[in-house]
């Protein structure tokens, strides 16, 4: 589903990506994980083409991200950040809708959708008129996933979707996702630093090192027979935190 070949990308003198190749399959869960500053938005930012790379390719269920076709293929993609991205000026309601309108969908459908999205989300109608203002992170971050999946996109990118929120929140919105992403079936890739979330989302992690892949594999095998010394200190860095 998406396929990335010879990644390179900086920002001025900032090295963000140093030959990136990564092969995404349809239907699959897969968490880019790595520490502050490794370039796991960059990457996510790079397939959803908000960027593009200095050299090296992009494709998307077999196409090129080009400019010619990218706001075709972005609309099978939906994207949710860590602090919603809504706009502070629409409701819930309207941010949700807002691409559906734009791609010229009726109301009656997109009424029918916002019902469905409200139903596995599990969002009550009332909070469809608030403002971004009005909800509370993990309400906004629910309303951004509604907002993702309005097109019924093929791919799912979050980008540590979950990173803002205390404890208790998050620990709800982390079931009710991976259930979801269960549900739907679709090819989700979605970007965290904690190797505990990485690990209840998925068996395919993806680790990054300053703007390279080290290991990819399941939480078992980075933990049982890391490649290199950095996948080494990185888990259990992580593994002393979580014990603290
Ligand atoms: P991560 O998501 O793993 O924290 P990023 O992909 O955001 O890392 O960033 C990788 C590197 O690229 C960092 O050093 C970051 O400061 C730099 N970077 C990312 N985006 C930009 C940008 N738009 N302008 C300048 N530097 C950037």
């Amino acid at each position: 589903m998406l396929t990335l070949r010879g990644i390179h990308k900086r920002f001025a003198d900032t090295v963000a990506l140093a030959g990136v190749d990564l092969d995404i399959a349809g239907g699959e869960t897969v968490v880019l994980i790595g520490p502050s500053g490794c370039g796991k938005s960059t990457l996510l930012r790079l397939m959803i083409g908000l960027i593009t790379p200095d050299s090296g390719s992009v494709h998307f269920d077999g196409q090129p991200l080009q400019p010619s076709n990218i706001l075709a293929l972005r609309r099978r993609m939906g994207y949710v950040i860590q602090s919603g991205g809504l706009f502070p000026h629409l409701t819930a309601r309207a941010n949700v809708a807002l691409q559906a309108r734009f791609v010229g969908l009726e109301d009656d459908p997109i009424e029918r959708r916002i019902d469905e999205l409200l139903e596995l989300t599990h969002l009550p109608q009332d909070i469809l008129e608030r403002y971004p203002v009005q909800l509370s992170g993990g309400q906004r971050q629910r309303v951004s996933l509604m907002r993702a999946l309005m097109l019924d996109p093929d791919v799912l990118l979050l980008d540590e979707p979950l990173g803002a929120l205390d404890p208790m929140i998050r620990a709800d919105l982390q079931r009710d996702l991976r259930a979801i992403f269960r549900r739907l079936g679709k090819t989700v890739v979605l970007v965290t630093h904690d190797l505990a979330e990485a690990r209840y989302f998925s068996q395919r992690l993806v680790l990054l090192n300053a703007g390279r892949i080290v290991q990819q594999g399941s939480y078992h095998q980075l933990l049982q027979s890391p490649d290199d010394d950095f996948v080494g200190r990185f888990v259990s860095a992580q593994r002393q935190e979580e014990a603290l």
